[in-house]
């Protein structure tokens, strides 16, 4: 396997010497690169940041960490959705996945694939999705697809809706499995942005969420049509977060959107970031 950072180029050659990679990232760079370096930049000296937009694209984000979950509204991103066997993340497997790329609210590429999960799809799951047996009968399986999936995606971060505790355990899962790697794209989870900025809404699924902004629900619960439908009420979201927002402070520990909350001692700013960040604060009278 070839690791390595961008090294000295010799002078008689087109190609980087390798050098030990010292990070998840080097590695990522360097496979991504190939034998190129189109910065120009002097050895070592060469971060993601640096490279033009088709090289940071093109990095697949395979590596030991998970992405943070984010509560903001994006203007790039991989909106993304699963079709499943079913509800557990530890029985349940892929049969479809979709994703949509999209840049300053508008989609500019679509990505989608059935999956063979081999095993029968239950009649439940088949109710839901419309998605059968037969249909999945030649469709590659999801070592191959996640693959050109994570690629498609590059380092741009995700978007989908329950994906923080549904989806996205399906990804870590079979990453983990076929790759010994997990995917450390950043991901926002609209159900979390949907109880934040719609609070007074008794149910938060795709469809209530889509209804409720007047966007056109046909085809729902196929993987392509969920992605559209949602990254319509993204953008919804997130013109609500953005009034939500104002006069507001962010998270000072992550960036996060500081909200109110009761608890023992009365009202509270606390982190939309929690469980993974605990920062919370006085409120200015
Ligand atoms: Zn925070």
């Amino acid at each position: 396997m070839v690791v390595g950072t961008l090294g000295n180029k010799s002078p008689d050659s087109n190609r980087f010497t390798l050098v030990t990679p010292k990070s998840e990232n080097d590695v990522r760079l360097q496979a991504t690169l190939g034998n190129q370096n189109p910065t120009g930049l002097p050895v070592g000296a060469v971060r993601t940041r640096d490279l033009p937009a088709e090289y940071k694209r093109k990095m697949i984000m395979l590596g030991k960490t998970k992405g943070k979950q984010l509560t903001e509204h994006l203007s790039e991103y991989i909106l993304f959705d699963l079709e499943t066997t079913g509800i557990s993340c530890y029985r349940d497997q892929v049969i479809e996945i979709s994703g949509v790329k999209v840049k300053d609210g508008k989609i500019t590429d679509e990505f989608s694939s059935l999956v063979n999960p081999e095993c029968p799809i239950p009649y439940q799951a088949s109710l839901v999705n419309g998605i059968t047996d037969d249909m999945v009968a030649d469709a590659p399986l999801f070592n191959a697809v996640l693959k050109d999936f994570l690629i498609f995606a590059g380092d741009l971060p995700f978007v989908g809706h329950n994906i923080a505790s549904f989806d996205m355990k399906f990804i870590y899962r079979d990453s983990e499995k076929y790759y010994k790697e997990i995917p450390g794209n950043d991901y926002v989870d609209t159900l979390k942005l949907s109880r934040i900025c719609l609070p007074a809404l008794k149910h938060h699924t795709l469809t209530d969420l889509a209804a409720y902004y007047g966007i056109s629900t046909i085809g729902a619960h196929r993987a392509l049509n969920d992605c559209r439908m949602n990254q319509a009420v993204y953008e919804k979201l997130g013109a609500a977060l953005a009034e939500k927002l104002k006069g507001t402070d962010k998270c000072p520990r992550c960036g996060n959107l500081l909200v109110r909350r009761s608890g023992k001692y009365g009202s509270f700013l606390g982190c939309t970031g929690y469980p993974e960040c605990r920062y919370t604060a006085n409120i200015k009278s």
